[in-house]
């Protein structure tokens, strides 16, 4: 690597799709950014955005057969925009992925053996770790001699202490199955709890922050001192919050009894779990804008789901606080959590014996800032902190690659 190799290219791959952002760590700058979808079909696209430049966004359309072509139309695109993969400016790629259980617990230099690991992990993440190998494996073809970095969503949780981490069942059945709680979106908790702490002005060493990560997906975590001890996500995305789609937490015994009476195979009660449930399954929407939109015009489907939303992110807010004895910081980030501040004044409302309160004026701002909305008197504040998960997968990358 030479010194001028400043630049991270992060890599999202999913099932049918790859998102991508190449960022300059020289200064954090932004150079290009977009998405391939739909991948295999006849109807693929590709979106491409050249920052550096100020161009326009360019589009193409039609039949991407798979990672590999979707890669090579990606690089094509940054090539022409002068920022192609064979730059010798390019320093790594930076890959989002899902699962690392328990063995990974930091951003790791990809090598054949880490492949190989990521790979005995599909059980416990049958979703998503062949896709995000998919595009390892595409990268490292492309690119064979550069460093590529596996970035975890799991990684941060991995200082949760086993009495966070472990189901209560049999610990034999547990530790053949790999079952425990490893909680999801780390990228994103570690991110914005250390800008929670920046914009209190202190160290993440000295603050405990509950961060409410809320987008289509959801999580909360309970952060001290920068260090993760619990998470509401456990062995796969399903469990915590009321999600877009998925349910969070239930009585396991939902899924005999449906299995039983309801004659309905494991298929699909996930399916219903996963992607029928949450939001969606209580109103039939799953975006926070609309149910806002039909809570306003008096809709009692829409304010049911609303309410159960709020009612077990309160929850869990308080959980969180006596998980951690004292808390600087409430945060919200994300989709939901950066734009709908009905949710962020519900869930905080009626909390001010535990010093939690919102400032109507000041949560009503809209903005792409990190901001207090807590008045000036909380003692706990209550923050709105943009997340960046791509900064935070880039920084990690470059933080390995250059060390
Ligand atoms: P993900 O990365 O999980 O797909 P995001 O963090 O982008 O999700 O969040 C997407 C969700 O954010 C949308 O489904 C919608 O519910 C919510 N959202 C986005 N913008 C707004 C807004 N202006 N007001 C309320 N909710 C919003």
């Amino acid at each position: 690597m030479t010194s001028t190799a400043t630049r991270v290219l992060v890599l999202n791959s999913g099932s049918s799709s790859v998102k991508y952002q190449l960022l300059d760590m020289a200064d954090g700058a932004r150079l290009a950014a977009g998405l391939v979808e739909r991948i295999g079909e006849d109807t693929s696209r590709l979106a491409h955005t050249p920052l550096a430049t100020g161009g326009e966004k360019r589009e193409r359309t039609g039949r991407i057969a798979d990672h590999d072509a979707a890669l090579k139309a990606v690089a094509e695109e940054l090539a022409a925009d002068g920022l192609g993969l064979d730059s010798p400016e390019l320093a790594a790629i930076g890959h989002r992925v899902v699962h690392g259980g328990s063995k990974f617990t930091e951003p790791t230099l990809i090598t054949d053996e880490v492949v190989a690991e990521i790979e005995r992990l599909i059980p416990v993440a049958p979703l998503h770790n062949p896709a995000n190998i998919t595009g390892i494996r595409t990268a490292r073809a492309l690119r064979p001699e550069l460093p590529q970095v596996a970035v975890f969503d799991t990684a941060f949780h991995t200082t949760m202490p086993e009495s966070a981490a472990r189901y209560a069942i049999d610990t034999e059945t547990a530790d053949a199955h790999m079952v425990r709680r490893y909680g999801f979106h780390g990228t994103s908790h570690a991110y914005v709890s250390r800008k929670t702490a920046e914009l209190l002005g202190k160290a993440p060493e000295e603050v405990n922050v509950i961060v409410l990560h809320l987008g289509n997906g959801a999580s909360a975590s309970a952060v001290r001192g920068g260090r993760c001890v619990d998470t509401s996500m456990g062995l796969t995305p399903l469990e915590g919050l009321v999600m877009g789609t998925r349910s969070g937490d239930l009585d396991p015994a939902v899924i005999f009894h449906l299995a039983r009476n309801a004659g309905m195979s494991v298929d699909e009660i996930d399916s219903l779990l996963n992607k029928k449930s949450g939001l969606i399954g209580l109103c039939g929407d799953n975006d926070m804008r609309e149910i806002r939109r039909r809570v306003d015009e008096g809709d009692e489907r829409a304010r049911l789901a609303f309410d159960v939303y709020v009612h077990r992110l309160k929850k869990y807010i308080g959980a969180y606080y006596a998980v951690l004895g004292t808390v600087d910081a409430v945060a919200f980030t994300a989709g939901v959590g950066e734009n709908a501040a009905p949710v962020r004044e519900a869930a905080v409302a009626g909390l001010e014996a535990l010093g939690l309160a919102v400032d109507a004026d000041l949560n009503a701002v809209r903005s792409g800032d990190a901001r207090l909305i807590s008045p000036a008197s909380a003692r706990v504040a209550v923050a709105v902190v943009p997340t960046d998960e791509e900064l935070e997968i880039a920084t990690q990358t470059y933080a390995l690659v250059s060390a």
